[in-house]
């Protein structure tokens, strides 16, 4: 599923092919990617448009065009951003933007949980209400252990079910909350609002390292390279405890856990993280 190194990684490959560009025709399926928009509306506002700016904010796309009009994008579960030739059929392709250089960049996504929303500019569509009750962002705030412990304060829910919550902390979803727990050798189950000073500090210097780790696995060949989710079959897992109940623990030896937290399944090893 889509976090924020997929989300980054999909920023800047449309920084990198479309920035300046002129969308020569914009076209969307009538699916439910645009919730109550007509694929027309999508045509109308895109088409003809140049794209002037494209900023990420949690796992949100934010695109600006000129003349002015904005796009808010969201990846979903399986969504994705793909370049292709004119003539290149994509299956399961939503929106499309054919650019004044003859390629044509697509919103894939199979199971159609993602979002395309058009506003009338980018500025309107940064202030959709979704995007103005993110928390900071895991990667750009950035996260300190001061910062860290501001949104935390008080909560009695676990540490791993808070990080989920975008309203406190932007851009983490549910294989990078892991990861960095595992990094930061916090359990899952601790109380978000009881974390000492020195345990905010490793995690907030946990969740950069995944973050970052995140980026470099997926980007092994720069922007143009597609992104492979763990989820998919025949896929690597490159990660320290996603995916990996049963198999020893890299660290510490131990067999690695798994158990269901806030409707998601969480990996842990119970041993060295406390
Ligand atoms: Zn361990």
């Amino acid at each position: 599923m889509p976090e924020l190194p997929e989300v980054e990684h999909a920023a800047r490959s449309l920084r990198a092919w479309m920035l300046g560009r002129r969308v020569i025709r914009a076209a969307a399926s009538p699916t439910r990617i645009l919730r109550t928009q007509s694929p027309r509306l999508l045509a109308m506002r895109l088409s003809g448009r140049i794209l002037e700016r494209v900023e990420r904010r949690g796992k949100w796309l934010l695109l600006g065009f000129a003349p002015p009009a904005g796009l808010l994008l969201h990846l979903g579960m399986t969504g994705k951003l793909v370049r292709r030739r004119l003539q290149e059929r994509e299956p399961y392709s939503h929106v499309r933007f054919v650019l004044d250089d003859g390629s044509v960049v697509h919103l894939v996504d199979p199971r159609k949980f993602g979002r395309a929303t058009c506003f009338r500019s980018f500025e309107e569509a940064a202030r959709a209400p979704e995007i103005a009750a993110l928390g900071p962002d895991a990667r750009d705030a950035p996260l300190t252990a001061g910062l860290l412990a501001e949104r935390l304060a008080g909560l009695r829910r676990p540490i791993k079910v808070a990080l989920l919550d975008q309203r406190l902390v932007a851009g983490l979803g549910n294989l990078h909350a892991a990861e960095a727990l595992f990094r930061a050798r916090l359990g899952p189950r601790r109380l978000a609002g009881r974390l000492g000073h020195e345990e905010l500090s490793r995690l907030s210097r946990a969740i950069a390292e995944t973050i970052d780790f995140g980026l470099k696995t997926i980007e092994p060949e720069g922007v143009d390279g597609d992104v492979e989710y763990v989820e998919e079959p025949g896929a690597e897992n490159p990660y320290l405890v996603y995916g990996k109940a049963g198999e020893p623990c890299s660290r510490c030896g131990a067999r690695l856990h798994s158990f269901a937290q806030g409707g998601r399944t969480t990996f842990y090893c119970p041993r060295c993280q406390r």
